[in-house]
C-alpha cells in the first residue's frame, strides 16, 4: 500500500470534513487523486499538509481545503463543460475531470501546462484539454461553458469570462488585490454582470492572475 494513503485520508478528515465540506463526491475525489504526484518528488512528504505547496516558477499548488471548497460550490453534477484558468501543477483539473464531463484548461506559463499535461496523461484523465495562454481571455471557440473557475487572484471580476457561461452558469473568482481577495460565486441569471447573484465564499489568498483583463505584469 502506498504510504500516501493515510495522509491523504487524514488529510479529508481533518482539513475538509472538519471544516464543513458535505459533497460526498469532492470528498471521494480527494481521497481518490495522488496529490503527491503533482508536486517535486522532495515535496511528496508535504503533500498532504494543510498548505499551498510550491510548483516552480514561483507559483503554487493551492491549499486542499481551497481546492474542496472552491469545487463544493461548483455544484458539479457529471455532465458539465468546464473552464479553468490557472492549470498550475495540474490537480483541480483532476478534481474537476473526476466530477464533470469536459476540462478545459488555459496556463499562462508553458513548462507548467507540460508538466500538469504528463501528470494527467499518467493518470488517465483524458477528458482535460490544456491550452498555454493568457486566461482571461477565456476560450471562446468553446463557450458556453456552465462553470468557470479561475485559480488565480483577479483584480475584479473578467467581464470576458462572464461572457463565456451559460445562463445559469457558475463563475468562481478570488477577487481583490494582489494579496489577499475575496473567493467569489456568481451565477448568471442574464447578459448583465451587474445582476449577477453574487456570494462572497471568504477571504483567501492566490498567486496573481497575470493577464489582459487581470494584472499588468
Ligand atoms: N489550479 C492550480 C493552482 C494554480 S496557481 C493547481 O491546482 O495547481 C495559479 C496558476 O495560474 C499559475 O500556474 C499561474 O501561472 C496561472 N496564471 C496566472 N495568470 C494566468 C492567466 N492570465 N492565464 C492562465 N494562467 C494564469
Amino acid at each position: 500500500m502506498s504510504r500516501h494513503i493515510k495522509p491523504r485520508m487524514k488529510m479529508v478528515t481533518s482539513q475538509l470534513i472538519s471544516r464543513g465540506i458535505t459533497d460526498e463526491k469532492v470528498l471521494k475525489a480527494m481521497e481518490k487523486i495522488p496529490r503527491h504526484l503533482f508536486v517535486d518528488e522532495g515535496l511528496h512528504d508535504q503533500a498532504y499538509a494543510d498548505n499551498p505547496l510550491p510548483i516552480g516558477e514561483r507559483q503554487t499548488i493551492s491549499q486542499p481545503y481551497i481546492v474542496a471548497l472552491m469545487t463544493e460550490a461548483l455544484e458539479l453534477t457529471g455532465h458539465e463543460k468546464v473552464l479553468e484558468i490557472g492549470t498550475g501543477s495540474g490537480y483541480q483539473a483532476a478534481i474537476l475531470a473526476e466530477l464533470a464531463d469536459r476540462v478545459f484548461s488555459i496556463e499562462r506559463i508553458a513548462s507548467l501546462a507540460d508538466r500538469a499535461r504528463k501528470v494527467l496523461d499518467s493518470l488517465g484523465y483524458y477528458n482535460v484539454l490544456i491550452r498555454v495562454g493568457d486566461g482571461t481571455y477565456g476560450w471562446k471557440e468553446e463557450s458556453p461553458f456552465d462553470v468557470i473557475i479561475v485559480t488565480a487572484g483577479a483584480p475584479h471580476v473578467p467581464k470576458t469570462l462572464f461572457d463565456q457561461l451559460t445562463v445559469g452558469g457558475r463563475l468562481i473568482v478570488p477577487t481583490g488585490d494582489r494579496h489577499t481577495q475575496k473567493l467569489l460565486k456568481l451565477t448568471r441569471t442574464s447578459n448583465e454582470l451587474d445582476k449577477a447573484e453574487t456570494k462572497d465564499l471568504g477571504g483567501c489568498r492566490f498567486v496573481n492572475l497575470i493577464g489582459e483583463y487581470g494584472w499588468k505584469g
